[in-house]
This record gives structure tokens, sequence and C-alpha cells, in this order.
């Protein structure tokens, strides 16, 4: 499979099918605490990467390999999936499974109409909101040259207010960049016009872009918690990872660490579940070239190292 992944645990949407139809690493944002790196393909154009036929298949595939084990069909990409232009159609085909369909996206684009009619029939849209003024945002995000802070929160505004599905706001918090009281007050004022469903407070528990990024201390997380009457999502999710076939885990293990890194303490615990040798794992692993081990937070994760396949 070269667009589907898993189903991988969620701690939003439990059993994830993940969907990524845009290549690695290409996003309209280049947010400092991004878990992919920093962004390699910075674009705001839209426009099929790949054909949605193919991406479509591996969907259908997918689902019939995993009937009763998938929660959400995720659109998430290893970017921004709003880029991809065919996205509407999409969702509209995967509804056709009568599995949720979820959207996790910057939001950025949702200024464009385009977006928010693809976006419309999503069952769930999950849209970042990570700063209350431009200066913030261009801090955190690090958006695509001509979007700004007010054509983000208007196109929300708009989406808010035409959606059909569910929509819940993500805030990513970075300690000193936006996690003042006064930064989550201007957010607070914002959410009260989207009428957002949940609100999730997030924190960097995975390797971030920039190396100075901190997780902020408690205390801000429990006032921006008061502040914004959310959930948080601080701890690191605890579900299985979907894998049955001990030939193919490998391969699989690898395919999931392209986008998603993985904690040596998951691979161990899905090595253990196959009756595969954990330690054999981690130690191919540490010497495959295209594998990177990064130490963060006091764990380990793996990620592999994107390949450039993007044709602009
Ligand atoms: S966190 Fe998301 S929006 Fe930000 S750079 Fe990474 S992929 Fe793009």
């Amino acid at each position: 499979m070269r667009y589907v992944y898993g189903p991988v645990p969620s701690r939003r949407l439990g059993r994830s099918l993940g969907v990524s139809p845009i290549p690695s690493k290409t996003c309209n944002y280049s947010c400092v605490y991004c878990q992919l790196g920093r962004t390699d393909h910075f674009t705001n154009e839209r426009k099929d990467f790949f054909d949605p036929q193919e991406i479509l298949k591996e969907i259908f595939q997918s689902v019939n390999e995993n009937k009763s084990g998938i929660d959400y069909i995720t659109f998430v990409g290893e970017g921004e999936p709003t880029l991809c232009k065919s996205l509407g159609y999409l969702i509209n085909q995967a509804k056709s499974t009568h599995i949720p369909v979820a959207v996790i996206t910057n939001g950025a684009l949702l200024y464009d109409e385009d977006v928010r009619m693809d976006l419309k029939n999503a069952d769930v849209v999950l849209p970042s909101l990570d700063a209350g003024c431009q200066k913030t945002f261009s801090s955190v995000n690090r958006p695509y040259k001509g979007i700004s802070f007010e054509m983000m929160i208007d196109g929300l505004k708009k989406f808010a207010k035409m959606r059909d599905g569910q929509l819940w706001i993500e805030v990513m918090l970075v300690k000193n960049l936006n996690d003042s009281e006064e930064e989550i007050l201007k957010i607070r004022d914002i959410l009260k016009d989207l009428d957002a469903d949940r609100i999730y407070i997030n924190v960097p528990i995975r390797p971030p872009a920039e190396p100075w990024v901190e997780i902020p201390d408690e205390e801000s997380i429990v006032k921006a918690h008061e502040i914004l009457k959310s959930h948080v999502i601080s701890g690191y999710e605890t579900g299985e990872f979907n894998i049955s076939d001990p030939t193919q885990l490998y391969d699989e293990i690898l395919k999931i660490c392209e986008r998603h890194p993985m904690r040596e303490d998951q691979i161990r615990q899905v090595c253990m579940k196959l009756n595969v040798d954990p330690d054999g794992m981690i130690s191919k692993l540490r010497k495959d070239k295209n594998v990177k081990e990064i130490s963060y937070q006091e764990k380990i994760f793996f990620v592999v190292k994107p390949k450039m396949e993007v044709k602009a």
C-alpha cells in the first residue's frame, strides 16, 4: 500500500485508517512542532499529486481486509491533505464504505470555498488553531506567503457555519510561544464564534521540527484547559497496531514510520504479539540507512527519512 496505512491507534479517533493523498512533507505551513520535520515542499497550490483512483483502490482494499477494525477513515497526509484537489471526491467515495470519515487539517485553505465544499460532507473535521493573532501565527505555524491569520480565521468561521459534520478544534501549545494566558484568551475569543463540538489541547510529545520546541509547564496546560474548557491529549496512544502477518512486520513498521514516528515500546509490543524477536527488530531498524532514531522526552522514536518523490 502506498497511500493507506494502519489502522493505527489514534488518541482522538480510535482505530484510524490513515490515508495520505499527498507526497511526504508537502504543506502550506512549516510548524515549529511538526513531527515530520521542516516542510520540504512548501506550496499552497492544490493539485492531484497522485491518481485518485489508485488511492480509492487502496482504501477499499484496506476496508475489506479490516472489516470491523476501523473506527475512522482519516485523511491526514504527510503534510496538508487539503492540498489534494480531489479530496472532496475521495471523501464522498470513502463514505460509501459506511465508515465515518475524518480529515485532520491545518485549516489554512478553508478560506477557499472549494475546500470548504470538499470538507462539508466529512463526518469530522479537525482543524488546528494554535494562535490568537498574526504574530503568534507566524511564529508557530510559519505559513506560506500570502496566508494571513485573518484569512485563516475567516475561512474557519465560514466553514464552522456550513459544515454538516462535527468540528473538533486542536490547539497545539508550545512553551513560550503560545501558552501565555493572554494568547489563550485570544484563542478563546475566536473559539466562541466557531461553536466547535470538541476542543483539544495537544502538546509536542513527538520529536519536533525545531529542537528548541518544548512542552509547556503543567501549570500553563491546566490554565489553558480551564480557559478553553477543552480535553487535554498530552498522553501517548495506548491502543494496538493492527498488523497480523509476522512475515510482513518489518515492512509494515517502515510504512507506519514514514508517516508517524513509532516509539520503541510500540514496536516491541507489536513484535511480542506476533512472536517476533523484539531485540532483533530494533537492531534491524537501527542498521537500516533509511531509518532515523530520535530520542525525545525520554523516549526513543523511529522515523523513516522521506523520499523526495514530489512531481511539482
Ligand atoms: S504540523 Fe501539520 S500543518 Fe504543520 S507543518 Fe506539519 S504537516 Fe504542516
